[in-house]
């Protein structure tokens, strides 16, 4: 009989509890012990939750009150000395790590924060230098065994895998790999060793990065420290946990390791099953099978999953295969119940109203995954499980989907299918597009522009809840917003930028905004999903065809050009930031989707040109974020896609149209033909905080088109001086062309104050005059 395992759950709280009280700790609103009964209570509830749920396995220690690779750092004793030195508490040490520590005299950095493999969640990565000495300096993991050991839960305590953990963290200084590796076994081992008093029984060991291309090298590595690892013999289990992807590359040396399980996902990693088919699995091994989506929200298909685990039933006694969460469940929201009738702003969209609440049973988020883990392992147990009531219900519920009119639009299918070349590609070229721009615009030497968002302030957030709440009208709402508009661009008139943009005060989010425009999306109440630390976000649900059904920018844009006789850029979000920022639909292909958005933009894009707006940016922030976690997959499996979608938005304007695109995250060296593929008349990207190395990889790979590689960090709150904003042109200078060369902060001003955002452009403005002097 199959067991039942989850990798991880969420613990945001579904309230967002641990938030709240993690903000309210920093505020200094509540002490340690009222955060940490808080963190007992959410543990408490999901426990219970997991136990009830017939869940077998339940995990431990994958809380954490801000990062799981922060914990680990911690747990290892790898603080580096300035944290060290600030005389903290442990606590306030590690959440110094997390988020820097301002005081009268001490200004400490945060540690930087990276995306976890190809999620929206980001870790905390940990510095490693000659000074670290490794220890245990925590007891975290132990204390919540424990715990639940007192609520009489039996737990899988979850930790972090020393492979895992080093490829990730930053090694400074002399420290090798190698070294680090060897010392922090025996570290690891110790770690083993208080386990085994603690008397648990199974031990997850998450080792990720074997997903990842590994080389001849690294699998010599792996085997040689597990093999030291694992060299007692403990009584308890020891699983190694992989997600995200298959094994391909350590699959056959796995099976000599003395692992006593081992993860597998089976919903990202397809290969994995082809692998188990050529190669077998040990039988003195588990496998733990990861068959339930724990990254996107829709009902497993009961159909498909139990086909899977008969196949992988062929290979392995069932007595040895728990199932499983593909992932940790950290990625999906909570619970599908409090969304009973979805947000109304939705509803208006639409005239069915019966059709978009089948959508809600169509939904599963992580408490109704752990139901759908618990039924499979039922059906599993029945000869003619297709009789049973739950599996009729699972496959009813997705004929629905499958059949509800609101997710197939034919106008649109059609018209993706007619797609030519011609459609992706600008008429003239890039050089010749320049020129007649150039003519069109008279532009000085080094443009000044920003990247399109001025601060949201109180007053405009308020505006907007005024607006939900229904205190103020759409009419009074809209007043405001362009009174907003009107002062905006006068200050940067003021300020003698160039080119000018309206703010993007009507957009809470950049995503969001068109979401709820576009036909297809689905918002949540409270669908929210932890992305680092104390931040949470509610991702949209794109569910259905994608289609505009009005223009959703025009109106904004065209009355902040009628107010100043300077370019003000039309300003929209592209096809892969839409939907890498979203949960997509499983039936469709991303390219399906990802084309679909992109010609619903591509219709704003003429409608903005044919209302007289000249120049039109289309961010693609999100850009990088999904690129695939093999090298191999990068172009057939993405960007080959990806990029058209981009084109697709603006093949059709005129040669005079300047389209401007914006990135945000500065790795783009491996990417940068691509990037020159998007053919885009001028680029924006983040490259103040990298030294603006990216600028030799352009220079290097012939990079013809335009760009304003962010002269300053928009991040901090700190303001540069003018010397330094021009010795930071100086330094693009010499690698940039001066009439390719744009001037602007490195991101939206968004998040800032409005008197550090006055005089920041106002001393990027003075800095490149006086540049521009020395050049003429
Ligand atoms: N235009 C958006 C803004 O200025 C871009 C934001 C982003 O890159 N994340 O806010
Ligand atoms: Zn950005």
């Amino acid at each position: 009989m199959n067991k039942s395992t989850i990798v991880g759950y969420p613990r945001i709280g579904v309230n967002r509890e641990l938030k709240f009280a993690v903000e309210s700790y920093f505020k200094g609103n509540i002490d340690s012990n009222e955060l940490f009964s808080t963190g007992k209570k959410l543990r408490d509830e999901y426990w219970s939750k997991q136990k009830e749920s017939g869940l077998d396995i339940i995990p431990s220690n994958d809380f954490s009150y801000y990062d799981n690779m922060l914990d680990m750092a911690f747990l290892l004793n790898i603080i580096p000395q300035k944290y060290k030195d600030l005389g903290l508490s442990p606590l306030d040490t590690y959440f110094a790590m997390a988020r820097g520590y301002q005081n009268n005299s001490k200004d400490i950095r945060a540690l930087p924060m990276k995306k976890w493999f190809n999620t929206n969640y980001h870790y905390i990565v940990p510095e490693i230098d000659q000074n670290t000495i490794f220890s245990i300096n925590d007891t975290k993991p132990f204390d919540l065994y424990r715990e639940s050991k007192e609520l009489n839960i039996e737990t899988k305590p979850v930790i972090i895998g020393i492979f895992t953990f080093l490829k990730l963290s930053n090694l400074k200084g002399n420290t090798t790999f190698e070294h680090c590796l060897n010392k922090l076994a025996n570290i690891y081992i110790d770690i083993l060793d208080k386990f085994q008093q603690e008397g648990i029984k199974y031990l997850q060991i998450d080792e990720p990065i074997l997903v990842t291309d590994l080389t001849e090298y690294e699998i010599e590595l792996f085997k040689n420290v597990y093999d030291k690892i694992l060299n007692k013999k403990y009584s308890f289990k020891t699983l190694l946990q992989t997600y995200f992807g298959d094994i391909r590359d350590i699959y056959e040396n796995l099976q000599n390791l003395k692992f006593n399980g081992i993860g597998l996902d089976f919903v990202e990693g397809k290969k994995n099953l082809t692998l188990l088919q050529k190669y077998g699995f040990p039988d003195n091994k588990i496998l733990i099978a990861g068959i339930v989506n724990g990254k996107n929200i829709w009902r497993n298909d009961y159909k498909h999953s139990i086909q899977l685990m008969n196949n992988i039933g062929k290979y392995i006694d069932t007595n040895k295969i728990y199932i499983s969460t593909s992932c940790s469940l950290l990625h999906v929201p909570y619970t599908v119940k409090p969304e009973g009738h979805i947000d109304d702003k939705n509803i208006g969209k639409v005239d069915n109203l019966i059709n978009m609440s089948e959508y809600i049973e169509s939904l599963s988020f992580a408490e109704e995954k752990l139901n759908e883990l618990s039924e499979i392992k039922e059906l599993l147990k029945c000869k003619d499980y297709e009789k049973q009531s739950k599996y009729i219900k699972n496959q009813d519920i997705l004929k629905r989907k499958r059949q509800n009119p609101l997710c197939y639009n034919k106008e649109i299918r059609t018209n993706i299918n007619n797609l030519k070349p011609e459609d992706f590609t600008r008429k003239d070229s890039l050089e010749f597009r320049k020129k007649v721009q150039n003519n069109t615009f008279k532009l000085p030497l080094l443009p000044t522009t920003t990247i399109g968002s001025f601060p949201q302030t109180h007053e405009i957030k308020k505006l907007r809840k005024d607006l939900r709440g229904n205190t103020i009208t759409k009419e009074n709402y809209e007043n405001q917003i362009m009174e907003k508009i009107k002062e905006v661009l006068k200050l940067q008139e003021d300020i003698g930028l160039d080119v000018l943009v309206h703010g993007e005060y009507e957009r809470a989010d950049m995503v969001e905004y068109f979401g709820r425009l576009l036909d297809g999306f689905l918002f949540t109440k409270n669908g929210w999903v932890q992305s680092y630390g104390t931040r949470a976000v509610k991702p949209p649900i794109i569910y259905g065809d994608v289609k505009r059904t009005a223009p959703m920018t025009l109106d904004w844009i065209k009355f902040a050009q009628d107010q100043t006789d300077k370019p003000v850029k039309g300003m929209l979000t592209g096809p892969i930031t839409i939907l890498n920022w979203s949960f997509p639909r499983e039936d469709l292909d991303l390219k399906q989707i990802a084309y679909q958005i992109g010609l619903a933009i591509g219709e704003e894009v003429l409608d903005l040109e044919s209302e007289g707006i000249k120049i039109i940016q289309i961010d693609e922030a999100a850009l990088r974020e999904k690129l695939p976690l093999r090298t191999k997959d990068w172009h057939k499996k993405y960007l080959d896609w990806a990029i058209s979608a981009f084109r697709l938005t603006n093949s059709k304007v005129k040669s005079e149209t300047q389209i401007h695109t914006h990135m945000c995250y500065s790795e783009f060296s491996s990417i940068v033909q691509e990037i020159k593929d998007m053919d885009a008349d001028v680029y924006s990207i983040e490259a103040a905080r990298s030294d603006f190395s990216i600028l030799d990889f352009l220079k290097n790979n012939n990079f013809k088109s335009q760009i304003g590689p962010g002269i300053y960090d928009i991040h901090s709150p700190r303001i540069p001086s003018i010397e330094e904003l021009e010795k930071s042109i100086k330094i693009m200078l010499d690698k940039i062309d001066c009439d390719k060369l744009w001037i602007n902060p490195d991101c939206g001003l968004k998040t800032r104050g409005i008197d550090e955002v006055k005089k920041s452009l106002i001393d990027m403005v003075l800095a490149t005059k006086n540049i521009r002097k020395k050049l003429n």
